[in-house]
């Protein structure tokens, strides 16, 4: 509709002469045969427009410019001119100069101004559509020289050349069947062909885009609010370039006519792939939509695909379909809240296994804040994942093992957990039996019950793996059936086994004590599988606990015999000891009373020679009976058969108590004792069995005596102290000048039965028990009793008592 009106103006020839409000063009515009006058902004829409041929415009106008843009933008084919004075002209040229779009613009002054120059635009307006209907039957080559042109004044296309020249990127104008008609110096730069070689050709053609080759539809496309990605291919180059492809379509007579410019941003990309490339992650891009249109090296070496596969959404077929689900879920809800993604999934590799990936994608925007791209990453976390995963089971193994007690239950918890942590289907465990040096299966796991029957015992000088790590006391580790490493080749007598079993892998370890092999214990994978050395390092861990709970659980069971084979020893000799004195103070007591008999003369008078040797026969009895009680005591002691009746006493009352019984023996020694005790009313009072603390004072005393020389000092002193628990006790000390205890005596010397020198004891009595019961009582009433000496200087025994 529109090419049939034009046509019509164009035979018609019209002129309209557009005034602005207030024009002062009214000294020329009269000389115009005016049709139509009308007033014009830039808002006007292109129907006055279409009815004209030329239109006069006044150069003095601050607007004009604006007004021929205008008007060459809403029909090219109208002539523009301008009228200005003479003074006017050099400035109306400049402006013109550097304002582009302006088409052919002529520059007249209101002399000029008449039917002659109005017909002659309307004459060369009729020409140019001639020229443009008839162009695209002309050789293209040639449609840049037009002879009309030479004569006017091209001023704004001068400078449109001149931008082309110095933009750095090609600039193509290409019709409306997508030919090129013209291209610029970067242009012929990039492709490294002159103009007139690229001009004519097909413009995916001259480009040589390789991912879209309906030029129409490129073009299109490029116009569009994106520029249109293009690979293309520049002649004699290895490597496909990239770059957006923009278009605007301009009108140009009655066909389309494109402005195309292309960015080549190989360059800049090329950059940012290497980097791509050379990190070990698995890369790509998507566009804002979330079709990836980019993955580097990494991506199609791990996962075996081609780009074909993979591009747009392709990526779908190396996911797990179970998984598949919650990740198209969540990239689809990040694509529609332009917020970044993260997220741990499996994809498949090249050989079909999966592997957890940790996927990072953030968003790159614009300056406006608008997604240009998506950016991805994916980080195998698989190693990372394995191992926390192996950390886990050997600590869920240490914990079983930790609670083990006996080698039963240790076999069972290392059968049990080890199998699971180690993901075999078959495990034993065997030991070295310490005497007789046979290897004994002591637990297993996984095997058929007739096997299991069949295999109690293992000789390890016998060629097997288990045998072979337990030998060497290295791990051994098969991975290959046959070939001449394989474990079929070299352990022929375990094949049929093997068969059975379905085994493809091997793993087996010594158990190890403190260096020495104790046991070995082996797994078997029906899986093939290899052993990286991280995973021996996990089977060694494995082998490591179990071994150490193997050991643990044999000391421990040593142990516990050990404690109970000692006690029912002490159990007995503390009877027997009960049963002897009870058994042996009948006949002293005997010996006693008969003896008090004769000395008071029942049966008739005593000599003094008789008296004498009397009074020796009562002193031995004595002696002995305080012996036989002694030991009677420790038993008593021993057997937990003593009773206490602990209650408030005054131990300076004690002390006193006890005095006169140890004081013949002092100074009968020529020994002082000297006692310092508190004096009234400050009473000591603790809680005890008063006759106990008594008989430990006896000890304590008594033993200072004896062990202390002629001349010497024996003090008994008592104080209170802060004790144990903040709660206070009485510290008694009985303290001699005597021979003292040496340094790696003073802890035995508590034992029963001990005695420093028991050559020197002998001459002064005693069965080395005193100490062991006093310290007994002391304990038997919440206290207890401590000793420190030096040799040649003297000792101290301390008591220390609760106080009441
Ligand atoms: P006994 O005095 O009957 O031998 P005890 O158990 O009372 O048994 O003492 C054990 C040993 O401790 C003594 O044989 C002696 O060697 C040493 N001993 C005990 N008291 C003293 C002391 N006050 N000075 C030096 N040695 C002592």
């Amino acid at each position: 509709m529109a090419k049939v009106l034009r046509n019509e103006v164009a035979t018609k020839a019209k002129t309209v002469l557009l005034l602005e409000a207030g024009a002062s063009a009214a000294s020329w515009a009269d000389r115009v045969d005016i049709i139509e006058a009308a007033q014009l902004s830039t808002d006007d829409n292109s129907s006055l427009l279409e009815n004209y041929g030329a239109v006069l415009l006044d150069a003095a106008r601050p607007s004009f410019v604006a007004l021929a843009r205008h008007v060459h933008q809403q029909d090219p084919n109208i002539q523009v001119i301008a009228v200005t004075t003479p003074e006017l002209l050099g400035a109306t040229r400049q402006s013109l100069l550097y304002a582009p779009g302006l088409g052919e613009v002529w520059l007249a002054s209101p002399t000029d101004v008449g039917a002659a120059l109005t017909e002659r635009a309307a004459g060369v307006t009729r020409q140019r559509r001639q020229y443009h209907r008839t162009r695209s039957r002309m050789e293209l080559a040639n449609t840049t020289v037009s002879p009309q042109r030479t004569e006017r004044a091209m001023i704004s296309d001068a400078y449109l050349a001149g931008l082309l020249r110095v933009l750095p990127h090609p600039v193509f104008s290409v019709d409306g069947i997508g030919r090129l008609l013209s291209a610029n110096v970067a242009a012929e730069t990039l492709f490294d062909r002159p103009n007139r070689q690229l001009v004519g050709s097909r413009l995916t053609e001259a480009l040589g885009i390789v991912n879209q080759s309906d030029d129409v539809r490129l073009l299109e496309s490029a116009a569009g609010e994106a520029p249109a990605m293009v690979k293309f291919h520049r002649p004699g180059a290895n490597y496909l370039r990239v770059g957006e492809l923009r278009a605007a379509r301009m009108k140009e007579g009655g066909n389309a006519v494109w402005a195309v410019l292309l960015r080549d941003l190989t360059n800049e990309q090329e950059t940012y792939r290497a980097v791509a490339n050379a990190i070990p992650t698995l890369a790509w891009t998507a566009r804002p939509d979330g079709f990836i249109d980019w993955y580097n090296r990494q991506w199609y070496d791990y996962t075996g695909t081609t780009p074909a596969d993979m591009e747009g959404w392709g990526w779908q077929s190396v996911h797990h379909p179970e998984v598949l689900p919650l990740v198209l879920e969540r990239w689809n809800a990040s694509i529609g809240s332009g917020k970044r993604f993260e997220m741990t999934f499996p994809l498949r590799g090249a050989n079909g296994k999966f592997r957890a990936f940790l996927t990072r994608v953030v968003p790159v925007h614009d300056e406006n804040g608008n997604i240009t791209r998506w950016v991805g990453t994916n980080t195998d976390v698989e190693a990372h994942r394995v191992s926390r995963r192996r950390v886990e089971r050997l600590q869920a193994l240490a914990e079983a093992l930790a609670v083990t007690q006996t080698l039963e239950d240790a076999a069972d918890a290392v059968v049990a957990r080890g199998l699971q942590a180690a993901g075999a289907d078959t495990t034993l465990i065997a030991l070295r039996e310490p005497e007789s040096g046979a290897v004994r299966i002591l637990q297993h796991a996984g095997f058929p019950k007739d096997l299991a029957d069949k295999y109690q015992t293992i000789d390890p000088t016998h060629e097997t793996p288990l045998g072979l790590a337990m030998t060497s006391g290295q791990p051994v580790f098969l991975e290959e059936r046959h070939g001449a490493d394989g474990f079929f080749t070299r352990y022929p007598a375990f094949v049929p086994v093997w068969e059975r079993m379905g085994t493809h892998a091997v793993a087996a370890l010594p158990l190890l004590a403190a260096g020495d092999v104790v046991g070995g214990m082996s797994f078997s994978f029906r899986e093939p599988r290899s052993f990286a050395d991280e995973e021996r390092d996990f089977f060694l861990s494995i082998a490591r606990q179990s071994a150490q709970a193997i050991e643990r659980a044999r000391l421990f069971t040593a142990e516990r015999d050990a404690r109970q084979h000692a006690d029912e020893a002490n159990r007995a000799k503390s009877q027997f000891l009960a049963t002897m004195s009870h058994e042996l103070r009948t006949p002293l007591n005997a010996i006693s009373g008969h003896v008090s008999l004769v000395l008071e003369e029942i049966h008739g008078p005593v000599t003094e020679e008789q008296r004498g040797a009397l009074t020796r026969v009562m002193l031995a009895q004595e002696h002995l009976l305080g012996l036989i009680n002694d030991v009677l005591s420790f038993a008593r002691l021993e057997g937990g058969r003593v009773e206490y009746h602990v209650e408030p006493i005054d131990v300076t009352e004690v002390i006193s108590s006890v005095h006169p019984l140890v004081e013949p023996q002092m100074t009968a020694k020529g020994i002082s004792l000297v006692v310092n005790t508190p004096a009234e009313p400050h009473a000591v009072m603790v809680c005890a069995d008063r006759d106990k603390l008594a008989q430990i004072l006896i000890n304590l005393l008594s033993n200072a005596t004896k062990f202390t020389d002629t001349g010497g000092t024996v003090t008994v002193g008592l104080q209170t102290s802060p004790g144990h628990n903040n709660r206070r006790h009485a510290v008694i000390n009985v303290d001699d000048t005597g021979i003292g205890i040496p340094p790696d005596k003073l802890d035995s010397i508590f034992d029963p039965f001990v005695q420093v020198r028991p050559e020197l004891t002998r001459t002064r009595d005693g069965t080395g028990l005193g100490l062991a019961i006093s310290r007994d009582l002391a304990r038997g009433m919440g206290g207890d009793l401590h000793v420190e000496s030096e040799v040649g200087k003297g000792s101290s025994f301390t008591v220390r008592l609760p106080l009441a």
